[in-house]
């Protein structure tokens, strides 16, 4: 296995195009609605697997998340049992803003359950996508790994519990790759301004992945700082795509691609998860990458995606 993803998942309600987001009591109608899979886990697993990487996901799956999963060749550890409920989100989208509202059902039970099986973890890297409740459980377990030659990184979404968390700064030490949103990468330095957060990040032990929306991201480490442009493209929804990025960032760096490359290659699945609704849709396969694309034409290849 190249790619184990531990982590939550959803099922996604998406209501698209409202004329606006209800005031209390309110009823907002739409035509436009989307269900579909979400959560870090299964679309970071599905966008690598897309790429050509050998994928697993442990998580706690509804029964449509477990068929999409495999439907898309990513093997499955469903830690739900059968009488759980799965966690469902909703999400209310206009076109400057979204809101949400979520069910945690089994999730709430997700994380000792990763824990327990944490000593069978067998792949390359393991990429974790929740925020964790306590840190102290995971810094073992990052040990371990680290001991055993599997690669680490972790995404953990906005979750302002872990600023509270005494353990939370030696967990992030412990990680092979870190991965953070704009907001995040404030939120967890505690800094109001990017420069000051980056040169935060930038003393970090591990790699720091800063992702920046329309202006693309950045690699930050002790011995590089380098950054790359976004893919244009006019999104249709964002939902996931910094999922999506860690998904293509991370087939690139297991299939031993350079630092810029890495990013290049986030960067181009990041954008092109925009193009439809949800997480999963839009997520590209090989055959999208410029790449693929030369190679049809008989032109020139590329070493870098
Ligand atoms: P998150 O979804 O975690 O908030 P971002 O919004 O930064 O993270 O998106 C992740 C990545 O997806 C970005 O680093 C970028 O590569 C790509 N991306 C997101 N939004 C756009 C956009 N509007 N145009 C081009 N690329 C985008």
């Amino acid at each position: 296995m190249d790619l184990l993803t531990l982590g939550e998942a959803f099922e996604d309600l998406v209501f698209l195009d409202l004329p606006r987001l209800p005031d209390p009591g309110e009823e907002v109608r739409t035509s436009r609605f989307v269900r579909t899979v979400g959560g870090g886990a299964v679309i970071t697993a599905i966008a690598s697997a897309r790429l050509g990487l050998s994928c697993e996901t442990w998580s706690a799956l509804g029964d449509a998340a477990v068929a999409r999963l495999r439907a898309e060749g990513v093997a499955v550890r469903n830690l739900r049992r059968r009488d759980e409920d799965h966690a469902i989100s909703a999400a209310l989208s206009t076109a400057e803003n979204r809101s949400f509202v979520t069910y945690d059902g089994v999730n709430d039970q997700l994380e000792g359950r990763l824990v327990a099986r944490a000593t069978r973890i067998r792949a390359r890297h393991a990429h974790f996508a929740l925020g964790p409740r306590q840190c102290r459980l995971w810094i073992p377990v990052l040990e371990r790994l680290k001991q055993s030659g599997i690669g680490t990184s972790w995404d953990f979404g906005w979750n302002e519990h872990l600023l509270d968390d005494p353990d939370f700064a030696r967990l992030l030490d412990t990680l092979d790759v870190l991965f953070l949103n704009e907001q995040e990468a404030l939120l967890y330095s505690g800094r109001r301004r990017l420069a000051a957060a980056l040169s935060h990040w930038r003393r970090s032990p591990g790699i720091v992945v800063v992702k920046l929306g329309a202006s693309g991201s950045r690699w930050l480490s002790a011995a590089r700082d380098l950054d790359a442009p976004a893919v244009p493209i006019q999104p249709v929804d964002t939902t996931g795509a910094g999922d999506a990025f860690n998904g293509g960032f991370l087939t690139a760096r297991l299939t031993g691609r350079s630092p810029g490359a890495c990013l290049r290659l986030g960067n181009r699945v990041g954008a092109l998860s925009t193009r439809r609704a949800g997480g999963l849709d839009g997520l590209p396969t090989t055959t999208d990458l410029p790449d693929a694309r030369a190679r049809r034409r008989g032109g020139r290849t590329r070493t870098s995606p």
